[in-house]
Parts: structure tokens; C-alpha cells; sequence
């Protein structure tokens, strides 16, 4: 059986800074990701505008994610926003990133850290040991058996703690829609005839050849012109969904599927659109909300938009409240007021009642509209990051992490070029 210091569940943007900080502290790490690739949402489903690192004119959040993200603007000869201002709108200072180098990258820098990596692997149980985890894996040709000091979650769906028997928060069934996103190319926008293709658009509704989530995020302004201007990207809601387990990814991926074809199948008949084609396809669908852990502490909207700084802050997170409406009407956003930045405790990482496991990114303790704007990439690679930092502290010391000086761990944050607040 492999012994490891630190086992880190799942790949995207939380995990793979949780396990960069973690085997950069020299603890042995490994990474086990369900997929086949590492970067989690921003390219298994295609969302690659990372952001916001960035609040009213300095950097908030820095470290392992920030690095990969800038290296990879600056190997595909890109430009960084410029951060000096407030944007107009906050999707502004977002870093578009090459989606197939970032993958590339995204390997390179996880394993140059001598985080080892397990591809095609899920954790299928969870035992607590006296000192430590005893994990079984299922890999491709069965289980695997291994333990760990300390467990970090960062699946996006709190499955590594749910195994653990940790307590979840769950807001029942009316959960923000999904987007499948993918790109479209083969027209120019600038010769269509939107008012011809949006009254189309109604009639096409009308016999139910297309749902009006299929073009937008506002039912009640059903239209197929955003989705054009857009190229398609992530202008679909895909509705009606529950994505923590794999009968509801599946019938979510046949859902959003059916969607894009629904409006190729349409739009090819429009005028102007004789010749569009579905050039990316991104491999998943992307899930907004399943459920949070149910931790030591919550992170309530009101702590988040007052940016409340805890006396146990490990980082900072930044972006408006963005809550994308089950009904179908779009969008809740409320901005921040000019100067603040939420941070995050160390307390919102850690799973009531359970030792030695930290969660990192969207399924951080939260309620579901402060989650809806903590889940977004920078501030999951920051939460990462921390997580990944207590982790390697509390198989080093043989502690737990509630019982870690904060000092040490903001100190080896800060060592590693993360911000602490
Ligand atoms: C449509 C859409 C638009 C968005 N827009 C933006 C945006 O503009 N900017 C922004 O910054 N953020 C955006 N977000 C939010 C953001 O992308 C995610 O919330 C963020 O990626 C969460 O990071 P994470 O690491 O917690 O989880 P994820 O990115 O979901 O990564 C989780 C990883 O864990 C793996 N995994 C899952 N379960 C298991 C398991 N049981 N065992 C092993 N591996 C597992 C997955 O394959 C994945 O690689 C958007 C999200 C969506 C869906």
C-alpha cells in the first residue's frame, strides 16, 4: 500500500494549486483526477477567462494559479487587462487564456512541483484512520488502495468528504442552470438580419424545435442573437440539473448536447448561416452549483459583500455576487462597493466534526449566493492554495489543521507568493 502525506482529490484550479503548494512544501502529494487532463472547468468546460485576480487597482490574489495563468498569457503572446482601474464591467479584468496550452501548462507546472499525478481515478471510499485517511481508489482496472495523512477536497462537489462522512449544504433541487459551452464558426455577424433570425427564433420556439434556454439566459426575451454574437461560448443555460453524482452529469451532458444541436439544426436554415459549424465543443458540461461542506464556519452574502476580514483569513476572493436564476429569468448580480475584498477564513475550509481534510474552491462553507461568487477560478486557486498549505503543515507536525498556527501557515503562504490578507 502507498503511503502519502497529502492525497488531493480532483484537478481544476483549486486542486491543482492545493497540490503545487503542498509537494512544493515537500510533502508527498498526489493528485487523483476523474478526467484525463488537468484545469478542471476552465478547459474540461471550456470556461477559460480565469478571473479576478485583481480588485480597485492591486493584485488580491497571487501564488501557484496566478503563475500558471500569467505564464500562459505570456507564452501564447497575449496581453494581460490592464489592471491599474476599475473596469467598466467586472468581466474586464478576466485573463482569456489559449485553452489548449493552458492544458499543456497546466501539467508542467503541477508536475515540476513533484506532485505526482493519477488520471482516470476517483476516490470510491474513505476511512478514518487514527493518523491520517485510508483511501480506496477506483482506477481503471479496479481498486486501488492507499493512505494519507491528510485529505484535500476540492472535487467542486464535497465528494471526498460526503465519503468521509462530512455534513453538506444543500439548497434543494432549483439549482443554478448549467452552460455547455462551444464555439461556432462560418458566419460574419455583421451581415446577418437579427431581427429576421430572432423572429425566427420565436416561431421555431413556438413549435418546439428550440427551447429558449438554448440561445439565452433570459426565457422571457427569447432570442438567438447573443448566441450569435457570442459564437455560441457559454450563452446556452442548461436547466433543471443536479450534477453531484454521475446520473445527473449524465443526463446533464445529453441535455446540454441536444441544446447546441437543437440550435446548429435551426440556425443552418437562417440565412447568412448556410455554412456555420460547431468548431470547439467543449468535452463536459459546465456546473455552476451542487452543494458546499457544511463547515466550521459559513461565509454568509453579507460577510462577502461587507468584505469581512476574518482573524483567521488565509486569502482574499473578488468578483460581484453572480447568481444565474433556476427560473429561467437570469441573473441576480449585486456588485462590490468600491474597496472591497472579501477574504476567506481558514474555518470555511474545514468539514465540521472531521480532522485532518480541507476543502479548497466551490464547495468551500458558504451560503449559495456568497458561493456564487466565490466559486470563480482565482478565488478557488487561492483557496487551493491555503488548503493545500494546512495539508502539508498537518502531516508534517502530525497535527490537525484547526490546531496549525495561523502564523505558520500565512508564512508559508507568503513564501510561496500567495497574498494573505
Ligand atoms: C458556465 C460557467 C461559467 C463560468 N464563468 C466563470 C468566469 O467567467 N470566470 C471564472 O473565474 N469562473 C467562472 N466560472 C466558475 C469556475 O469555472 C468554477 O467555479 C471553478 O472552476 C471552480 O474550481 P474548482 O477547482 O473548485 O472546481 P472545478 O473547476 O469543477 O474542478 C474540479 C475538478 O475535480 C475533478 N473531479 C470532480 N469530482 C471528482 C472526483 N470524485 N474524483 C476525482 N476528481 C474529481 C473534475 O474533473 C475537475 O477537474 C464559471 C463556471 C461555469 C460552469
Amino acid at each position: 500500500m502507498t503511503q502519502y502525506d497529502v492525497l488531493v482529490a480532483g484537478g481544476g484550479p483549486a486542486g491543482m494549486s492545493a497540490a503545487m503548494q503542498s509537494a512544493a512544501a515537500g510533502a508527498k502529494t498526489l493528485l487523483v483526477e476523474r478526467g484525463s487532463m488537468l484545469g478542471g472547468t476552465t478547459n474540461a468546460a471550456g470556461v477559460n477567462f480565469p478571473g479576478i485576480f485583481h480588485a480597485w487597482g492591486r493584485q488580491i490574489i497571487k501564488g501557484y494559479g496566478w503563475k500558471l495563468v500569467a505564464d500562459c498569457v505570456a507564452h501564447s503572446g497575449g496581453k494581460l487587462p490592464d489592471f491599474s482601474t476599475p473596469p467598466e464591467r467586472h468581466w474586464m479584468h478576466q485573463v482569456r487564456v489559449d485553452r489548449s496550452l493552458y492544458t499543456l501548462l497546466c501539467d508542467e507546472h503541477v508536475t515540476r512541483t513533484g506532485a505526482e499525478v493519477l488520471f482516470h481515478a476517483m476516490p470510491a471510499k474513505v476511512e478514518a484512520l487514527p493518523e491520517g485517511w485510508h483511501v480506496t481508489l477506483c482506477d481503471k482496472i479496479g481498486l486501488q488502495e492507499i493512505q494519507a495523512c491528510c485529505l484535500v477536497d476540492c472535487t467542486g462537489d464535497a465528494n471526498l468528504v460526503a465519503l468521509a462522512g462530512g455534513a453538506l449544504l444543500d439548497d434543494g433541487p432549483d439549482k443554478q442552470p448549467g452552460t455547455y459551452v462551444c464555439k461556432a464558426s462560418g458566419y460574419d455577424v455583421s451581415k446577418l438580419d437579427m431581427e429576421k433570425i430572432n423572429a425566427a427564433f420565436r416561431e421555431a420556439l413556438a413549435r418546439g424545435e428550440v427551447t429558449a434556454h438554448d440561445a439565452g439566459w433570459d426565457v422571457n426575451a427569447p432570442a438567438a442573437s447573443r448566441w450569435l454574437r457570442q459564437h455560441g461560448e457559454n450563452a446556452n443555460h442548461i436547466p433543471g440539473i443536479d450534477g453531484r453524482d454521475s446520473r445527473g452529469r449524465t443526463q446533464m451532458e445529453l441535455a446540454g448536447r441536444k441544446a447546441i444541436l437543437r440550435m446548429y439544426r435551426f440556425l443552418r436554415q437562417q440565412p447568412g448561416l448556410e455554412n456555420l459549424k460547431i468548431e470547439f465543443l467543449a468535452p463536459q458540461c459546465g456546473v455552476r452549483e451542487t452543494v458546499r461542506i457544511d463547515g466550521d464556519i459559513m461565509i454568509t452574502a453579507d460577510d462577502f459583500i461587507s468584505g469581512r476580514v476574518w482573524p483567521d483569513a488565509l486569502c482574499c476572493s473578488f468578483y460581484p455576487i453572480d447568481l444565474h436564476t433556476a427560473d429561467g429569468s437570469g441573473l441576480k448580480k449585486i456588485d462590490l462597493e468600491p474597496g472591497i475584498v472579501p477574504t476567506v477564513p481558514r474555518r470555511a475550509l474545514l468539514p465540521k466534526n472531521l480532522k485532518r481534510i480541507a476543502v479548497g474552491g466551490r464547495c468551500v462553507s458558504s451560503d449559495r449566493d456568497a458561493n456564487s461568487a466565490l466559486r470563480v477560478q482565482a478565488s478557488a486557486m487561492a483557496m487551493g492554495q491555503a488548503a493545500g498549505a494546512m495539508a502539508a503543515l498537518s502531516a508534517g507536525q502530525g497535527i490537525d489543521m484547526r490546531d496549525l498556527p495561523l502564523t505558520d501557515i500565512r508564512a508559508l503562504l507568503e513564501a510561496h507568493d500567495a497574498i494573505v490578507p
